[in-house]
C-alpha cells in the first residue's frame, strides 16, 4: 500500500523482526505499540517511508546514522531493506541497544553497529562528527534541539532527515536562522500517508552546506534545556 513492492523480497526477515520485537516488547516495555498490525504500520511501514526519498535511491555504500534509535526504528527496517548501506544506531540508553543487537544478530544483519552515547558527546568526536551521509531521527527531541544534536554528525553535502507531524510547518519559519547557524539549508518537505488512515508524516530534509561551528552541540542537556 505504500508503493514499496521491492521490500517484499525481504518478507521473511520482516516476519522474524516482528516476532523478535513482540517477544522483547512483552519482556521489557519498549513501546506502547504492541498489536501486530500496529507494529507493521506504525513501525515498519513508517520506517520504510524513507526509502521513497531520492537520497535512498543512491546505489553507493552510504553511511547512515539513526540518532535516538530507541527500539530500533527506523534503523532495523532500513538495515533489512538496504543491505548495501552501513547503519549506525545511536542512543544514550544501553539497555535498548542490547535488544537491537540481539535482533540484528538473529537476523544476521552485518550492516548494523550500535553506539551507546549521548548525541552531545558523539557530535564532538572527530571519529563521528560530520562523517555520515544521512542522519535520520524519529521522535528524538523538539525541533531546535534535534537540529543541534543531529546536524553536527552530517557530512558536508549529506542530509539530515527528520520525521515530523504537521505542527512543524509553524516551527520551520522560526527555525531558519538556527538551521543556517548549524551549517544546514532546508532542502524539502515531503508528506506521506500511512496505510489504513493511520496518519500523515512529514519528512523534512536538510542539506549540510557548511561546517557546524565547533561549539555545537553544546554539553549534555543544554540543547534541550536552552534550545537555539
Ligand atoms: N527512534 C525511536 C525512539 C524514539 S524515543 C522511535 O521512533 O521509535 C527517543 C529516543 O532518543 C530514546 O530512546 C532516547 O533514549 C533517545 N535520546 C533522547 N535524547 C538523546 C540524546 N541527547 N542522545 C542520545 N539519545 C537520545
Amino acid at each position: 500500500q505504500i508503493g514499496l513492492e521491492k521490500t517484499l523480497e525481504h518478507q521473511k526477515e520482516f516476519q522474524i523482526l516482528l516476532k523478535l520485537y513482540q517477544e522483547w516488547n512483552s519482556k521489557i516495555n519498549l513501546s506502547a505499540i504492541k498489536d501486530e498490525k500496529d507494529i507493521i504500520i506504525k513501525h515498519f511501514c513508517d520506517s520504510l517511508l524513507l526509502l521513497k526519498l531520492d537520497v535512498f535511491q543512491n546505489e553507493q555504500k552510504l553511511n547512515v546514522a539513526d540518532l535516538g534509535t530507541g527500539g530500533g526504528f527506523p534503523l532495523l527496517p532500513l538495515a533489512i531493506a538496504k543491505p548495501k548501506y552501513n547503519f549506525t544506531g545511536i542512543d544514550s540508553v544501553q539497555k535498548k541497544l542490547k535488544i537491537i543487537q540481539d535482533i540484528a544478530h538473529k537476523l544476521n544483519l552485518k550492516n548494523v553497529r550500535l553506539i551507546a552515547q549521548r548525541a552531545e558527546d558523539i557530535g564532538q568526536k572527530t571519529k563521528y562528527r560530520e562523517k555520515f551521509d544521512i542522519v535520520t531521527t524519529r521522535a528524538l527531541a523538539k525541533w531546535n534541539t534535534l537540529l543541534e544534536l543531529a546536524l553536527p554528525l552530517v557530512k558536508i553535502g549529506g542530509r539530515l532527515i527528520a520525521y515530523q507531524g504537521p505542527q512543524i510547518l509553524d516551527n520551520l519559519k522560526t527555525s531558519e536562522k538556527t538551521i543556517t547557524k548549524l551549517g544546514g539549508k532546508l532542502h524539502s518537505l515531503t508528506q506521506f500517508s500511512l496505510p489504513e488512515k493511520e496518519g500523515t508524516r512529514i519528512l523534512i530534509e536538510i542539506t549540510k552546506k557548511s561546517h557546524t561551528p565547533t561549539r555545537y552541540p553544546r554539553p549534555n542537556g543544554i540543547p534541550k534545556k536552552n534550545p537555539l
